[in-house]
């Protein structure tokens, strides 16, 4: 075990460390990220250092981790030495140490287990979308679902922390999330796991109807695989889609048919009021149109979810007289100063997409206010991986923009059914003013067959909604979310 430990390469230089006032340093004693110990690193650190190190228990769990000192500026690791900045226990320091600027997260609805990077880092914001770093997350991933490294955590499970707000999620580990949830538990006997190859099936249910919002297509519902369990049932002849976040267990889409049917509302609910214990969880999102009046009747409640935004597909590629004036300004200095050009996503493309994606995620997560946004950040790079590495599958159409012959900028789409496409995906280099305005238009260009482009929502942010307004939406797409208490549900 001592060796699995050991076995963590160090990937920032020491001169960044030496330098560093964040690491071991911390404002209070509680609510911060303390380095936890496994007992037999507590008894290491121990033994081979001299120093009378005090340990804590963490409450219900094997896990220790230090009384933090106080100091003039706060509270610091007792192990830290503030006159030369460095750990006094440097060798014997735990895997939780080692691993830092990454860390053993769990992610948003707290069920699985990602590595994350701290993007506290000074390093990491200079250095986090490196190459050689994105390699070594990748390694630490692989390290990290090691038979060692799983029989390491039984020993320390509190390594496995709450996700911050400023961490960024870089690696899945399934192995390890398997161990946290214990045994795979299909949430009720009538559901099946959705996977990548019920995806004609799922799409053939999704086009008996004409929808406009994202959540009507597979990428928009697999897209988020690695976070979220996909469940699936035929219900009365309606394919039936629940997710399963957080223990609970919802539909992100009603009861898919080619019209409203009661009867598999009634026993899609019954699945999950059977499956949450009568939690508060269950709801049915996705809802449109006239469909709402016929949850209402069946004595649901119902709530707005955030409205997609629409637009015109010719307004877009043309941008046309004064409503459009600083998009076509914004286009006109790129393409003064940068030789641009746009092409389809190939898979090459990969690695350097999730760099450009890295480094926008760092940079926004330090300088936006907003939590809710950091959390989309944070979760963001699975949601673009997975839709780059399953396009095929999933009918996406995909796009990088090249400046200069490097990759400044990638896009990804596909088709709802009623001829509107929706553009999950718009990443560009901040230090390319333009690149934006530039893969929006190309793409509206190309999107010849489609009279309607979904831009998605705001996400609630004001500067969001400021831009997407500023491309004039002819229209929202509108969902409601169903809720109602289980009795009334059954009585109607
Ligand atoms: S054990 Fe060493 S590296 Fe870890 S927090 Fe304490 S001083 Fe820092």
């Amino acid at each position: 075990m001592k060796a699995f430990v050991q076995g963590v390469p160090q990937i920032v230089p020491e001169s960044w460390c030496l330098r560093c006032k964040i690491c071991c340093r911390f404002p209070d004693t509680v609510g911060v990220q303390v380095p936890v110990f496994s007992p037999a690193e507590a008894e290491w650190a121990q033994s081979s250092s001299g120093k009378e190190l005090w340990f804590e228990a963490l409450p219900g769990s094997p896990s220790l981790v230090p009384r933090l000192a106080r100091s003039e500026s706060g509270c610091q690791c007792p192990a830290f030495e503030s006159e030369t900045s460095t750990c006094s226990i440097y060798p014997v320091r735990p895997l939780d140490c080692r691993l830092y600027p990454f860390v053993l997260t769990e992610d948003r609805a707290g069920t699985r287990a990602v590595l994350s990077m701290d993007t506290k880092c000074p390093y990491l914001q200079e250095h986090g979308a490196d190459p050689e770093v994105l390699e070594y997350a990748a390694h630490l991933g692989r390290y990290l679902e090691t038979e060692t490294a799983l029989a390491y955590w039984k020993t320390n499970p509190g390594i496995v922390g709450p996700a911050w707000p400023e961490f960024i999620s870089v690696a899945p580990l399934p192995s390890l999330s398997a161990k946290l949830q214990g045994e795979p538990r299909v949430p009720h006997p009538a559901l099946r796991p959705l996977t990548l190859e019920e995806i004609p099936m799922l799409e053939e249910s999704l086009h008996l109807r004409p929808h406009q919002g994202s959540a009507y297509t597979a990428a928009g519902l697999l897209g988020w695989k690695d976070l979220i369990r996909l469940w699936w049932a035929r219900l009365d002849g309606n394919f039936c889609l629940f997710a399963e976040q957080g223990g609970g267990l919802f539909m992100p889409l009603p009861p898919l048919g080619e019209a409203f049917n009661p009867s598999a509302v009634r026993q899609a609910w019954q699945i999950m009021a059977s499956a949450n214990q009568g939690g508060s969880v269950s709801r049915i999102e996705g809802i449109e149109g006239a469909d709402g009046g016929r949850f209402v009747s069946m004595g649901f409640r119902m709530a707005p979810a955030e409205p997609e935004y629409l637009y015109r597909r010719e307004d877009l590629a043309a941008l046309r007289g004064d409503p459009y004036r600083s998009q076509r300004w914004a286009l006109n200095r790129l393409t003064r100063n940068f030789q641009v050009v746009l092409r389809s996503f190939q898979e090459k493309d990969l690695v350097p997409c999730l760099q450009l994606y890295t480094r926008w995620a760092i940079e926004r997560q330090r300088s936006f206010g907003e939590s809710f946004s950091k959390r989309l950040i944070r979760d963001g790079l699975f949601f673009h991986r997975r839709l780059m590495m399953s396009a095929g599958p999933l009918h996406l159409s995909g796009w990088v923009a090249e400046v200069e012959g490097k990759i400044g900028g990638y896009t990804f789409g596909g088709a709802v059914s009623g001829g509107t496409f929706c553009v999950f995906l718009e990443i560009t280099d901040r230090r390319i003013p333009g690149l934006s305005q530039f893969l929006f238009r190309e793409i509206s260009s190309q999107l010849v067959s489609h009279p309607l482009i979904n831009g998605m929502g705001d996400e609630g942010l004001p500067g969001l909604r400021r831009a997407k307004l500023s491309y004039r939406p002819m229209g929202e797409a509108v969902c409601l979310i169903a809720s109602r208490s289980d009795a009334a549900v059954r009585s109607r």
